[in-house]
């Protein structure tokens, strides 16, 4: 057995920004948010009894990860005491990842330290952009020198391992914004920065107001720009939207396409263990009374057959700089790789997709066109094509699923 990844969903923030369709509740109570801290303790605890410290199949955790929402919001108390919570439940191995998800205007640099002494190693800030007007656009509360301050905090707090998410493709962002942004965040002390294209989610009030959007070839130019400026920079990308210092890869959000088990926790979390994906009830009073009464918190769960396993190898694997493996795929999945290859090699040909050994991995214009490569590849799709014809966007709603995002 692997070592386990643990996901826990924090669905507070602050207030809720104009873009975002993710399951987090603005502007909760002490009282709730005690409650929710209790409740996932107990699933904490039912869960212990099956994969914690003395139990038959006790696994080991490498990697916890608090995402949101705006997990800050709880506070260092209750996020000290969730992690407190784990440690006395999990075997922990002796370095693991530990990450929260925050956002600028919800951490000082005492409440930074406060976190750091509670053992998180790891923290993904929320930037998006520096414009005051951009960040308005968003709906976001927190200005880009606040932005700055809470990368420059997290450092003096004595974080070794800090991320950023940056937005593109905002409604009015031009391309000498994003650089900007781009530039002035290479010279924080980060150590890993997502990249995202913003996409209008339906139901969200920025897609209500109908805003025109930077076109398909100006995002895909600033995607392609973004990629050199960050490897001159010395960010690798190991992903489609992830770039990474040396050494510095959220080994967390890593397991989601290396199809390596994780368990979530909280209201809207998923899993992957145990050759069955399951999500929990979306929805946070539900969660706590159900926890409260000892009833079951499981909304959907589903065998994952061996040839989804397949494809999901193929879809995500393709998602890494890594890839993916036509000896492993046929190791793994007791299937031929031949007709997946011959595809590939046309994706090839457009300079879509590279070979290295037996391993095959997108180049950067093919992560442009990665849906498209992937539906072709699992014959769900069109043909690959040439990228400025049709170009998607990396979005922060590939991947994992919307709660669990991949940033
Ligand atoms: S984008 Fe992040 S901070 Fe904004 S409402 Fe959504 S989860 Fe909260």
């Amino acid at each position: 057995m692997p070592n386990l990844g643990v996901y826990i969903h924090i669905p507070f923030c602050a207030s809720k920004c104009l873009y975002c369709d993710f399951y987090s509740l603005p502007d909760a109570s002490d009282k709730l948010m005690d409650s929710y801290v209790k409740a996932l303790i107990r699933h904490m605890d039912e869960a212990s009894h099956y994969m914690g410290k003395g139990s038959k199949g006790g696994v080991a955790l490498d990697t916890v990860y608090f995402g949101g929402g705006t997990p800050t919001v709880l506070g260092p108390a209750r996020l000290g005491e969730l992690l407190s919570a784990l440690r006395k439940r999990f075997n922990l191995v002796t370095s693991p990842e530990i990450t929260v998800e925050a956002n600028p205007g919800t951490v000082t640099l005492k409440t930074l330290k406060k976190l750091r002494k509670a053992g998180f190693n790891r923290i993904s800030i929320g930037v998006q952009a520096l414009q005051s007007n951009l960040l308005q656009t968003l709906g976001r509360t927190h200005t880009g020198e606040q932005a700055a301050d809470a990368v420059r905090d997290a450092a003096e707090a004595g974080f070794l391992n800090i991320s950023a998410d940056i937005l593109y493709g905002i409604p009015g962002q031009t391309r000498a914004q994003f650089s900007e942004t781009l530039r002035a965040v290479c010279t924080w002390r980060l150590t890993h920065i997502s990249l995202y294209g913003l996409k209008l989610e339906e139901g969200t009030p920025l897609a209500a107001a109908d805003p025109v959007l930077p076109g398909d070839d100006e995002q895909a130019d600033c995607y392609l720009a973004a990629v050199d400026l960050l490897r001159q920079e010395g960010f690798q990308q190991y992903e489609i939207s992830n770039f990474a210092k040396r050494g510095y890869l959220c080994r967390h959000n890593y397991k989601y396409w290396t199809l390596e088990p994780y368990v979530g926790f909280g209201a809207a979390a998923h899993s992957d263990f145990g050759s069955k994906r399951y999500s929990i009830v979306k929805d946070i009073r539900a969660y706590v009374s159900k926890m409260q009464e000892g009833e079951a918190v499981i909304e959907e769960s589903q065998a994952i057959p061996m040839s989804e396993r397949a494809g999901e190898y193929v879809m995500l694997g393709l998602r890494t700089a890594n890839g993916v493996s036509s000896n492993e795929y046929t190791r793994l999945f007791r299937a031929s790789f031949d007709s997946l290859e011959n595809k590939l090699e046309r994706c090839a040909k457009w300079g879509l997709a590279e070979t290295e050994g037996d391993r095959w991995h997108l180049t950067p214009k093919g992560f442009l066109v990665s849906n498209q490569i992937i539906g072709e590849l699992l014959n769900t799709g069109d043909n690959p094509q040439s990228p400025k014809k049709d170009a998607e966007k990396p979005s922060r709603s590939d991947g994992a699923s919307s709660e669990q995002r991949i940033d």
